[in-house]
This record gives C-alpha cells, structure tokens and sequence, in this order.
C-alpha cells in the first residue's frame, strides 16, 4: 500500500482546502504518521538493551522534520556540512550526531569536530592519519565485499566505493588505538529500499560475527553496532510491506545470543531515511494541460524539480487523482515542464480521467524527494508543508524564487590575467 492508508483517511479529505490556501505544487508531510512509525520501529527493538535510529538527515534535511525526530529521541546521520550545520541548528549535538562521509576532505573532519562533535565514522584506512585529532569514539564502516551479493539499488559491495574493507578492518582499528581511541563501533550500509527483512537480520549477524572476531584479535569489546539504513517501503499497490516485526525479533535474538557468549551486550543503531519519512509524504499537484499526440498527456504544475525519482530511476510513485477514485479511466504520461523527456512522473499509467484545475496526488514523497530536486532550466523547488500531530497545516520551506536562482551570479568580480590585457 503506497502512502500510509492513515494518510488517506486523516489528510486527503483537507488537501483541497490545503491547495486553495498555499497553491500547488507542495509536498505535505504529516507529523503524526511519522510519529507512529518511529513509535513501531522503537517497539520491534525493544529486546535490544541500547537501540537508536540516527535519521539520515539527507532524505528530508527541513529542521521542522528534524524537530519531530527529536521527539522520539532519534539520532541524526550526517554525510556533509550542511547536514551537520542543520542538525546543531536543532541542538543535536555529540552522540547524538553521527558522520559517515566517503572520501572526506579536511573541512569535513573539522566540522564534525566543532560545536561538541559526533561520532566518527571513518570510510577509510588512510583516513585514520588525517583525522586532526583522533576522538575518544571511532566507528569504521565496513565493506565486505565479495561475503555479501549487495541489492539490486546500490549494487554489489565489490563494486562500491564505501568502505574498509573485510583484509583491512582489523588493522583499522588497531591503528585508531595506537592514535588514541578508546571506544569502538562498526558499521555498514548495504542496501537500499530492501523489502526483504532478512537481509538485514543477515547484516546484524555479519556485523555481530565481526565484532566477535575483532575483539578476541585486539582484546577490546564495541560500544555498537550500526547495520545502517535502506528499508524499504512498498511504492507499489501490489507490494506487500516490510515484516518490521519479525525482523525486530530476529535480530534481538541475535543480540541475546551475543550477550550470552561474550557477557554483554552491544547497542544497536540504525539510519533508516527513507522508512522513517517516506511513505508520510506526498507531492500535490494542479493538472494544467491535456495533450494528445502519439501518446495522451496530462501536464502538471510542477516538474522534475520537486521529485526526481521517476526520471532519475524510472522509480514508481503511485498516483491518486483527488475525490475522482470511481471515475472512467485512461491511459496517460504525467508530464513536467521540462526541456527533458524523462520529467514525467508516470509513464503510460491507467488514471482516472481528470480535468484542467484536478488535483494530483503523487505518492511516498517523503524521503529523497524535495532533497533532491534540481533546477535545471531555471525551475524552482516547491514549497514543503507538515501537517502537524496538532491539526495544523504549516509552512515548513517556502517555495524557491528566481532570486534565490540568481543569487550566485551576485559577486565581486576576480579576474586573473593570463595573456592580453584585463
Ligand atoms: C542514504 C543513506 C542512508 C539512508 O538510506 P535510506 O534508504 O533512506 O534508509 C543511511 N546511511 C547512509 C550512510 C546513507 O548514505
């Protein structure tokens, strides 16, 4: 079921009167759904002693979202600056941040070490001398090539850039030690937008077996392990959701097991973006033009600029047509604005048909969709609206201005001469 049939009930019956105040497009995420999923994911974990789910803060980095993850005392999971800049605007701070960049540059560690620090974790061997000052906690992320056939979204781990890998991971922490770290995690991110649960608990057991193996080497124990994010929700109808709770179970008998055999039992983190947020997120559209040529289109209001998906990755995002669900259908591309033919948000998809001025529902916006919205062709990203557990509507992100686009051709001019004259 795409979208949360909560999100149905409770919120489609206001997006009319939504879209009459603020004008399409927007995305409109709720707060409560989110809520109650963060609420479920806390409840599957609960036979692990520590658990915590870090937000990956790229999926959906507004601080108003930020704000609600704070609610469930959740983490953050930062891959840039910016990300960790947003999330100490909300006072995150110290182990309530983690950083996981790939092939760090120097600003970067500085930043993760300011304003109270994070926990660090490392992408790479050669990185353990370039860290200014070595923290008292050092995570690494590990890549175990060849042991794991990867999914089908983020590919094979061989083939990945992420990483130390399984001969190095070892050594990784043996020189951390030696710069002075005292307390360890382990980490690693396989998959993406997996449904089947029992790769994960397949990740949890592989870390956990690696913990073990570490440990007897350098005579250390972890404080966590962290089996990254990549859950998948069902963007398709037809697609049955991932067994949370199974997976919950599975996976803290894992942990019990640990316990049993090494006399204590490490934390358990998560970085779950896309679980968390997704599904609790639609983008609503105007239909604005109807065009027949070889094809029928429908021509929307907003473009790819506020949701790249379906042209990035031919990803499905189901739609509804509001208040039109017993109507006479027909075969449609939902099209963009655009100077590129894959802005389209539906290709050939069976749709009720709807009229100029209907307003179209463009499901599970609420991860990597807003965040990833470009502006090719001058188009400006959309609005983003919560609707709050309190039964408000607010604006969260205004909408882009054509300012906003030519900020940066506003600077002092910097010649340098190289022939001729200036
Ligand atoms: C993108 C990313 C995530 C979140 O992925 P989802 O598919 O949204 O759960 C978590 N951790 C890292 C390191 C990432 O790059």
């Amino acid at each position: 079921m795409p979208v949360s049939a909560d999100f149905k009930e409770r919120i489609f019956p206001h997006i009319r009167k939504i879209s009459n105040h603020y004008q399409t497009p927007f995305h409109l995420y709720d707060e409560q759904g989110i809520l109650d999923t963060g609420k479920r994911l806390k409840e599957a974990f609960k036979g692990v002693e520590v658990f915590r789910e870090y937000y990956a803060v790229k999926a959906l980095p507004n601080p108003s979202i930020l704000k609600v993850m704070q609610k469930m005392d959740f983490g953050f999971d930062c891959s840039s600056i910016a990300e960790l800049d947003l999330s100490r605007q909300i006072g995150a701070t110290g182990d309530d941040i983690m950083f996981t960049s790939n092939n760090t540059g120097p600003e970067e560690f500085d930043a993760a070490a300011a304003d109270g620090g994070c926990i660090l974790n490392l992408d790479d061997i050669s990185l353990i001398g370039k860290v200014p000052e070595m923290p008292e906690t050092i995570c690494f992320r590990y890549n175990p090539g060849e042991r794991r056939a990867g999914n089908d979204i983020i590919g094979t781990p061989v083939e990945s850039k992420y990483g130390v890998s399984h001969e190095q991971i070892t050594d990784a922490y043996r020189q951390a030690m030696e710069r002075g770290a005292k307390k360890f995690g382990l980490h690693t991110m396989l998959a993406s937008n997996e449904l089947n649960y029992s790769y994960m608990v397949q990740t949890a057991q592989m870390l956990l077996g690696l913990v073990e193996d570490i440990s007897k080497e350098l005579n250390i124990s972890f404080e966590f392990i962290n089996i990254g994010g990549g859950l998948g929700i069902p963007y398709r109808p037809e697609q049955d959701e991932l067994d949370l709770e199974s997976m919950g179970a599975e996976i803290s008998q894992l942990f019990v097991d640990f316990k049993k055999k090494n006399g204590y039992m490490p934390g358990l983190f998560m970085e779950s973006g896309r679980y968390i947020t997704g599904p609790h997120g639609v983008l609503v559209t105007t239909v604005i033009n109807h065009k027949k040529i070889y094809r029928d289109y429908v021509g929307v209001d907003a473009c790819m600029s506020a949701l790249m998906r379906p042209g990035m990755y031919d990803a499905y995002h189901h739609i509804d047509v509001l208040d039109k669900d017993n109507t006479e259908t027909r075969v449609v591309d939902v099209a963009g604005s655009l100077c590129e033919n894959n802005d389209k948000f539906a290709v050939q998809r069976e749709l009720p048909i709807c009229d100029e001025g209907d307003l179209i529902i463009i499901h599970d916006t609420g991860a990597h969709g807003h965040a990833m919205g470009f502006n090719y062709n001058g188009k400006v990203r959309p609005k983003e609206l919560l609707f709050t557990d309190a039964g408000k509507v607010k604006m969260i992100r205004r909408e882009e201005t054509l300012e906003d686009l030519f900020a940066t051709l506003n600077f002092d001019q910097d010649n340098l001469k190289i022939f001729g004259s200036l």
